[in-house]
């Protein structure tokens, strides 16, 4: 790559490949029946793939591409409560009690990850670092403090505001007007865990077939019939776990999920000495625009890795790279000299209502919908989707039984995204 913003050994994949090893499969037969298949092999997948095997069910996970090669080992490893509508929306929407639910959901979500890591002794650099959200508006600094002071009793979390003139205590830089932090939220190195989660599913016995799409669903009696590309299989439950990479095979939930990229950068290793100054509590760290920028340290604290959404259409990281590194820069100037050493994307997926949601359309499970923040999420649904499909009761959540909805004529690709997106700038910069 010529381009002066990147490395000469810079890599259009991500960051985090280069720190696990791909794991590879011996190429086995597909098995003629199985009880459950799992759809996708990322968090949701393999979470829910985790309890059914477990539970001594045979289980086999398909996907397209290699283990995890969705946004699960692409993403900035980020964890918050992750539902994004306020409890006043919510409770607008469906009522107090389901608001109250649905936000616990949330919280809960969090905390389970970071149980669920510790009692399986995972190696993924997971670490309750605390968010730094930066308020992009005097404004919205007020709003965020005053979020905080008068939150749902019940559903306190902790947070405290960091005015403008104490924010070098959390971030190198003056361009935000204070913000807020929360203390519970957590990083974690995002490939690894999706690795170590990979292990304990095998090690339960289920059964990984990469590079192997699902290109058909049918009915057959009491089960269902996979077709795939090396054969078919047939299976008493399925549970699609595509997310952001839903496709024509489910046109039901291709009509429900807004599939956008998500493009993340990482530079090139920093000197100690600049990390202290622009990191100095190593945060996770977003801000208050709706179009977000997400950033935080790697897990060895060298390079900064800086994402969000830069283009109104779909691109290139070789494109999308260098937009990247603008909006780094206009953060923290001094890193106007640092190289991209790594550029790369995923596909989230988006809901009409903001809101991820589980359940069951025509006896297929399905759950997905993070709106970006599916590492806690889609892992905790993904459990819990795991545990509806054995009949569990503890596989209830808030979010049973919410409607998924869709749009009229919207049949999965999402002309409105370059005028949203062009719209929530405009509000940002008047925010
Ligand atoms: C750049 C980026 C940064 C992000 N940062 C954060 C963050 O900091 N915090 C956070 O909480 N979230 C973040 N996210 C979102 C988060 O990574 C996702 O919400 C989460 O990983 C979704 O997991 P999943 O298992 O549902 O889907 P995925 O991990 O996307 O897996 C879906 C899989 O389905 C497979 N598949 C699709 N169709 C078929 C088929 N027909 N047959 C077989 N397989 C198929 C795909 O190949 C894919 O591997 C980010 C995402 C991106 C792209």
């Amino acid at each position: 790559m010529d381009d002066a913003l990147f490395t000469s050994d810079a890599k259009l994949t991500p960051y985090w490949w280069d720190t696990v090893q791909t794991p590879r499969f011996e190429e086995q037969p597909i098995p003629a029946v199985a009880d459950v298949a799992v759809i996708g092999s990322g968090y949701t997948g393999l979470n829910a793939a985790l309890q059914t095997a477990r539970a001594g069910r045979h289980t086999v996970v398909f996907d397209a591409e290699d283990a995890g090669f969705g946004c699960s080992t692409r993403n900035g490893g980020q964890i918050s409560t992750s539902i994004k509508p306020s409890y006043a929306t919510l409770a607008r929407r469906h009522g107090e009690a389901r608001a109250f639910g649905l936000l616990r959901e949330g919280q809960q979500s969090l905390a389970w990850l970071g149980e669920f890591v510790r009692s399986e002794d995972m190696d993924c650099d997971f670490a309750v670092v605390g968010r730094f959200h930066a308020a992009h508006s005097a404004a919205q600094y007020e709003a965020l403090t005053r979020a905080i002071a008068n939150q749902p009793k019940g559903l306190e979390v902790e947070a405290h505001a960091v005015p403008r003139a104490e924010q070098r205590s959390e971030l190198g830089t003056d361009v935000y007007h204070g913000g807020v932090v929360y203390r519970q939220h957590a990083s974690i190195q995002p490939a690894r865990y999706h690795q170590e989660l990979l292990q304990r599913v095998i090690g339960a016995g289920a059964q990984i077939f990469v590079r192997c799409p699902v290109t058909a669903i049918d009915k057959d009696g009491s089960l269902f019939r996979l077709t795939t590309s090396r054969g078919a299989i047939r299976a008493r439950d399925v549970l699609v776990a595509t997310n952001g990479y839903t496709g024509r095979l489910t046109p039901w939930l291709r009509r429900r999920v807004i599939s956008i990229g998500s493009y993340i950068i990482a530079t090139e290793p920093l000197s100690p000495d600049v990390m202290t100054r622009l990191m100095p509590r190593n945060r996770i760290v977003s801000d208050t625009r709706k179009v977000v920028y997400y950033y935080r340290a790697s897990p060895d604290r060298r390079r900064i890795l800086f994402g969000g959404r830069v283009s109104l259409n779909e691109t290139d990281p070789r494109v999308s790279g260098p937009m990247l590194h603008a909006e780094m820069v206009k953060i923290f100037p001094e890193l106007a000299q640092t190289r991209i050493s790594y550029s790369w994307h995923g596909l989230v997926a988006y809901t009409f209502d903001e809101l991820m949601h589980v359940g069951r359309h025509d006896g297929l499970y399905y759950a997905m919908g993070y709106c970006g923040a599916g590492v806690g999420m889609g892992s905790y649904l993904g459990m819990r989707v795991g545990q509806q499909i054995l009949g569990l009761k503890e596989g209830q959540t808030a979010l049973d039984g919410l409607s998924f909805q869709t749009r009229p004529f919207y049949t999965g690709n999402p002309w409105f995204l370059a005028p949203s997106i062009m719209y929530y700038r405009w509000r940002d910069n008047r925010a």
